[in-house]
């Protein structure tokens, strides 16, 4: 298939918002697509080269691209980094810049979308001296090939940011609508917005088979060839496979016991909330791979894990679902999760890396066993499975510490003991729920203490991108102490895009724009005047920012300017208690 065919559904794509025409374009297009091509098609539709779980990924920076742009139009870089400022979005510049060097030098021949899919995959593949001119020339080489629309969504594939709003629930549901549509009787009218379902039961069968389809194989393509291959029936005969992550099952927040025995039912399984990072667990043999909960791929940086699934895992063919917890090597003692995130990306001094944050597996699902999928059994089942191939091990694997009762007394005493030894609360599984990727439906629920709010001082900000430009979209915080102000954090979440939503960028936007001092490229320096109040998940030693803490997700809950002059913005002190506190 020629890429300039997928490039003009990507125009399509981007000149609308609605959900309904996205579904409608992207399933017209499906129905054309040969079964040879759905793979790479469903990847660059979502802006990938890999499909979501493989660890390779291409890692350009900006400047290379700047660089490849100049190689490829002949314009300075001056003029590329003006036009940059000026649109916010460096497909745009290269669009602008090869149509207007395409006027002098016609006739480059027809991209396919192999030729596009190879080429950036060959970036992944180019290493050490000279990798940076070399990557530079192999992008500047397939834009100078490119037509000046093609070039755009290249530079975008490169970047990882697409804008044209597709997200996986509209892939999902065009999906249903190219290869199912004639059975459920589908006519999409764009003028009523209605797609003339029959059968809605129906419809959501077809809908819950295609997204079960893609939590168990996370890539689009399988699923798609599967669909086009044999329906239904090939959706549902598509199985997890050892090696291959899937999606995890998800948390749903309760304020308190009651409220757990609510959701998950009389007696209940309580085990200790560690707050540590987690780790989906494939073993084939001697394979081991680990993924995270965004599923890449980290089995290279967490060697100990490898060799302890190795010895303690007593059964050939798993999948477990477990968390990761750093402890103190000194004390014995969990440590926060800020202690092992920096593991995740390391590359190097890796061995060492694992000696001096060590971390201890909790193991608390199997989602696959002997190689088959035990997704269907019982959390009881589940959990007595694990509990026969584990070994425990304290400080290197074992299974999750719990209790099953009915009785809130005990799980009063089970939260302090679990907050005690520095955990963040307890976790409570529904004993007769099966496992559901991806999914957030209350089979297992999460029960901590919460985190009061700070009062921070915005000092600097950043212009936003896209959509964004226009808006200073991001923000750093700060606390107080002795009249300085020391950074703890930035934030973009909480806010709104509209103004009569609530707090929107634009209001904060009008508010910072009188405030600042210095532009340094994107970013802005601020005078120190207005006061937000945050919310965040947790407060981490850190030494990113100047007050040596920082904040994990924080959002913008409300303008605090009104009633807070920035003299009473949270102290540093303040900030050092809570973290104490949450410590205990
Ligand atoms: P949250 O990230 O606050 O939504 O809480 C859910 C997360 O808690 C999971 O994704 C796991 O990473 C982590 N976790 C820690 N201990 C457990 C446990 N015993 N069972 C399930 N999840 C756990």
């Amino acid at each position: 298939m020629h890429y300039s065919e997928l490039v003009d559904m990507y125009e399509e794509l981007e000149a609308t918002t609605k959900r309904l025409e996205h579904t409608h374009i992207i399933s017209e297009f499906l129905k054309d697509v040969s079964l040879e091509d759905l793979g790479t098609t469903l990847l660059l539709l979502e802006g990938r080269v890999f499909p979501r779980w493989d660890e390779r990924e291409i890692g350009m920076a900006s400047k290379m691209m700047l660089k490849a742009i100049n190689v490829a139009s002949g314009d300075t870089r001056t003029r590329i980094n003006s036009e940059w400022k000026k649109t916010g979005d460096l497909g745009t510049v290269s669009y602008n810049l090869i149509k207007k060097k395409k006027q002098s030098t016609l006739g480059s021949h027809e991209l396919t979308i192999d030729k596009v899919l190879n080429n950036l995959r060959k970036l992944v593949t180019i290493e050490g001296q000279g990798s940076v001119d070399k990557k530079v020339s192999l992008v500047a080489e397939l834009l100078t090939s490119a037509k000046p629309s093609e070039a755009k969504y290249i530079v975008r594939t490169i970047l990882n940011d697409m804008r044209i709003g597709v997200g996986e629930g509209s892939i999902r549901d065009a999906i249903v609508w190219a290869f199912f549509g004639k059975e459920l009787g589908i006519k999409y009218n764009k003028e009523e917005k209605n797609i003339g379902l029959e059968d809605r039961e129906k419809y959501n069968e077809y809908m819950d088979a295609v997204q079960r389809a893609y939590d168990i194989t996370n890539d689009f393509g399988t699923v798609t060839e599967a669909a086009k291959k044999h329906g239904l029936n090939g959706l549902g005969n598509l199985s997890m496979k050892v090696g291959v992550p899937l999606k995890a099952m998800l948390a749903l927040k309760v304020d308190d016991i009651e409220e757990g025995f609510e959701r998950c039912g009389k007696p209940a399984e309580f085990e200790f909330k560690y707050d540590g990072m987690r780790m989906q667990i494939h073993k084939k043999d001697s394979n081991i791979k680990i993924f995270t909960r965004r599923l890449e791929n980290v089995t290279d940086q967490f060697p100990e894990v490898v060799d302890y699934v190795k010895k303690f895992v007593h059964e050939k063919e798993v999948i477990l679902d477990s968390e990761a917890v750093g402890y103190s090597k000194k004390t014995g003692k969990y440590l926060p999760f800020q202690s092992i995130s920096q593991r995740i990306k390391r590359k190097y001094d890796i061995q060492k890396m694992s000696e001096e944050f060590p971390v201890e597996i909790n193991v608390f699902d199997i989602i696959n066993y002997k190689g088959k999928s035990v997704i269907n059994e019982s959390f009881e089942d589940r959990k007595k499975i694990i509990k026969r191939i584990i070994k425990n091990i304290p400080k290197k694997i074992k299974v999750a510490k719990s209790i099953v009762t009915a009785d809130k007394k005990d799980v009063e005493r089970f939260y302090k003991e679990a907050v005690d030894s520095g955990n963040e609360g307890l976790m409570i599984k529904k004993l007769d729920a099966p496992y559901k990727p991806g999914a957030r439906v209350g089979f297992m629920c999460k029960l901590k203490g919460t985190q009061e709010n700070l009062d921070l001082v915005v000092v600097k900000a950043e212009w936003g991108e896209g959509k964004r430009s226009k808006w200073l979209s991001s923000y750093t915080l700060a606390c107080r102490d002795d009249g300085k102000f020391l950074e703890v954090g930035k934030a973009s979440t909480g806010l709104k895009e509209k103004r009569e939503e609530g707090l929107s960028f634009a209001e904060m936007t009008d508010l910072l724009k009188p405030l600042i001092k210095k532009e340094e490229g994107k970013e802005v320096i601020l005078r120190p005047k207005i006061v937000i109040e945050v919310g965040c998940e947790e407060i981490q030693k850190s030494p990113t920012y100047s007050s040596g803490y920082a904040l994990r997700f924080p959002r913008v809950i409300r303008l605090r300017s009104m009633d807070k002059p920035p003299e009473d913005a949270t102290t540093l002190k303040q900030v050092e208690d809570t973290y104490k506190k949450q410590k205990k």
